[in-house]
């Protein structure tokens, strides 16, 4: 049972000494006890204060790792909805290999799936995991095949049985790598369970209805097996949405342990539409860890941007370096133009000076992430921060002219901006998808 803020208190130093970054220990108590906090943050809890809170402060959804090489995080999650805090780990996307393929089949598939790595604002978007399923119903294939895909990948494995002497012979060819074993259900558990203790890797455990499923975790758990994922396997879509929200809310509004764990989602299915909005789906609700077949670029691409747009905190925005950027090999007379630090801002422009061809340089200004119209709004886009970003960027000795290309929505500031840095100042596009025309067809140095 979860500690009240009150009795969380009486363990804490009370000499609000502030040092955790809330004004008082009552404060923090407060904190700890709606799992907005935790306990490291308080230097000064005794050991037996931290013994007593062990409790109050475990996360409400466990945090499970899986593999060993590039582990995968799953769980640990503290919000309903994205915009009370922020959702801190993102869902997995799990790439399936079946084990009817033969060794050149798999190794085409894992050498596809590798290739799935993207670049978008600055950060790799990738698939997380590779997810071996035993469709031949054999042991043997079954272990050949992970052992193929742990000796091909260096990515965390989901080994996908509810056999157990298949999964014991996948186990055992690929025990270094701390798979994620994934099909222990009512019939199976306490086998799959004693497998994935003395493999020391994390267990799913499958049922259609959430009272079978949490007897299964808290079972696992009895047995040694904290490290558990939850799969719901209810066919509709509406009672998967409605079974995976009714499990979120029960871990953190109810601190329901048995629930408290990271949702594991298989949409494998013939369809390759409805696989992938059923994939998006969860990628927004609740989902921990997604298989699925989709391995092409048109059916991962809009999930793994999805899940950057839902899974990048609201309260920090993407930000780029501020400093002067080269795009291609600019030379003394390379145009000039500038624009903020907002990642997307940033990529946008760079994207259409690379479209051009025109060899160029761009300064990003310090707007805290903020876009051009919002950041000139909030006078973090002035004259003055444009003219102290463009005197130490040592733009001066790299160019032979004194021009500037400002973009078209802030027009506005030219003339300040032509007085703050003696320089001449033009007016660029006001949608960066005209730099392409402007730099080939207005600019001359
Ligand atoms: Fe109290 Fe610890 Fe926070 Fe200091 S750091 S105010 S002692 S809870």
């Amino acid at each position: 049972m979860a500690l009240t803020g009150l009795e969380i208190f009486k363990h804490l130093p009370k000499t609000n000494c502030g040092e955790c970054g809330s004004p008082t220990c009552l404060a923090f108590a407060m904190q700890l006890a709606a799992k907005k906090v935790s306990l490291e943050k308080c230097p000064y809890v005794s050991e037996e204060g931290k013994a007593a809170l062990d409790a109050a402060s475990a996360p409400p959804i466990r945090l499970v790792t899986i593999g060993v090489k590039n582990p995968f995080k799953a769980g640990n999650e503290t919000v309903m909805f994205r915009h009370e805090e922020s959702f801190y780990h993102p869902t997995g996307i799990a790439a399936t290999v079946s084990d009817t393929s033969s060794d050149s089949e798999i190794a085409d598939r894992i050498s596809k799936i590798k290739s799935l790595s993207y670049e978008r604002v600055g950060q790799i978007l990738k698939v997380d995991l590779v997810a071996v399923v035993n469709e031949s119903k054999n042991a043997e294939k079954f272990a050949n095949a992970a052992k193929k895909a742990a000796e091909l990948s260096d990515l965390p494995l989901v080994l996908v049985t509810s056999d157990p002497s298949a999964a014991e012979a996948a186990l055992k060819v690929c025990k270094d790598d701390k798979p994620l074993l994934c099909g222990a259900n009512p019939e199976n558990l306490d086998k799959m369970a004693e497998l994935a203790k003395t493999y020391a890797c994390s267990l799913v455990v499958q049922a259609d209805n959430l009272d079978t499923l949490s007897e299964l975790a808290h079972h696992s758990a009895s047995k040694g097996v904290q490290d558990v994922v939850l799969n719901p396997t209810v066919e509709s879509l509406g009672a998967l949405i409605k079974g995976v929200t009714q499990i979120r809310r029960q871990a953190l509004k109810k601190n329901f342990r048995p629930l408290g764990y990271p949702i594991l989602i298989n949409v494998m299915g013939d369809d390759t539409f409805k696989e992938t909005i059923k994939a998006g789906a969860f990628v927004s609700k609740y989902g921990g860890i997604v298989i699925t077949n989709a391995i092409e670029k048109w059916q991962i691409l809009p999930l793994l941007t999805l899940r950057q747009n839902i899974y990048t905190d609201p309260r920090k925005p993407i930000m780029v370096d501020a400093k002067l950027y080269k795009i291609g090999e600019p030379g003394k007379d390379a145009p000039v133009l500038v624009t903020t630090n907002f990642s997307l801002t940033y990529f946008v422009v760079a994207g259409e000076v690379e479209a051009s061809k025109v060899p160029a340089y761009i300064i990003s200004v310090d707007t805290e992430g903020l876009s051009v119209m919002t950041a000139w709004a909030a006078e973090k886009f002035t004259a003055e921060h444009i003219a102290k970003s463009i005197n130490t960027s040592g733009i001066a000795e790299l160019v032979s002219h004194n021009k500037l290309i400002i973009p078209g929505y802030v027009a506005v500031m030219s003339g300040e901006l032509e007085e703050e840095t003696k320089r001449e100042v033009l007016v660029g596009p006001r949608e960066a998808s005209g730099i392409p025309s402007y730099l080939k067809t207005v600019w001359k140095p």
